[in-house]
């Protein structure tokens, strides 16, 4: 094959993450809005394509989100197959060819944006981004998570910590929302997926209650 098809099939393994090239395209008509984005933070597990595997992000990427719950690009139209932006995709939607991935992996992880490059200086809620990345830190989660895999009838303390952890994660979210009318749909831009989702990635699954979250072991989980 020489020539991209448009099959959708790469599209349906995942969108891109972002780079410099694509700004542009952030609220232009018919390009990307915030709610179509979702923020990778460093120390979060993701799948890196050149490495073939899932390992923790060395630095925060944005990304276009997934649909249904999987990492199926939320542009990709389920009847058609098509791009529903094609004319305003993203850079590594315009680089990838599968008969070919060198062009890709040369821009792969060159120029990504993260969050400072898409909001201007001084935007309010930078600093509660901020207040949020010190309370929940995907890589202090993970210590916390292996400790209690391996300590579970012994980690009151732990648990406690990943408790307060994944509520304050979850009220700065209703919060926002309540006090700035900003989307639902945005907080995954400004504060990430929610950390319950991400600590299931290390082996934990945390249910929410009335008052906190129900903590148990993902399957196979030590
Ligand atoms: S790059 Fe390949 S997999 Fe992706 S849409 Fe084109 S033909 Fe399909
Ligand atoms: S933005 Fe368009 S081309 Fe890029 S992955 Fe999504 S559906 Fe495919």
């Amino acid at each position: 094959m020489k020539e991209c098809k448009q099959c959708g099939t790469c599209c349906r393994k995942g969108g891109p993450a972002l780079h410099l090239q694509d700004l542009e395209l952030i609220s232009l008509e018919g390009g990307i809005d915030l709610i179509d984005i979702v923020t990778l933070r460093k120390g979060e597990l993701a799948y890196d394509q050149p490495e073939g595997a899932v390992v923790p992000l060395a630095c925060e990427i944005l990304k276009i989100k997934g649909t249904g719950g999987e990492w199926i690009c939320k542009f990709l139209a389920p009847s058609t197959q098509a791009c529903r932006i094609y004319k305003n995709r993203p850079l590594e939607c315009k680089t990838l060819f599968c008969g070919d991935p060198e062009p890709l992996l040369k821009i792969y992880d060159k120029e990504r944006i993260t969050r400072k490059d898409v909001l201007p200086e001084g935007h309010p809620v930078f600093e509660i981004i901020e207040e949020h990345e010190a309370n929940c830190d995907p890589e202090k989660m993970a210590v916390l998570a292996k400790y209690i895999l391996e300590n579970w009838d012994n980690s009151a303390e732990q648990q406690a910590d990943l408790r307060e952890m994944l509520m304050y994660d979850k009220s700065v979210r209703e919060l926002l929302v309540e006090k700035s009318g900003l989307p639902l749909e945005s907080m995954e831009f400004f504060f990430g997926r929610p950390m319950n989702r991400v600590l299931s990635g290390f082996g934990i699954m945390a249910s929410p209650n009335e008052n906190s979250f129900t903590l148990r072991k993902t399957k196979g989980s030590a």
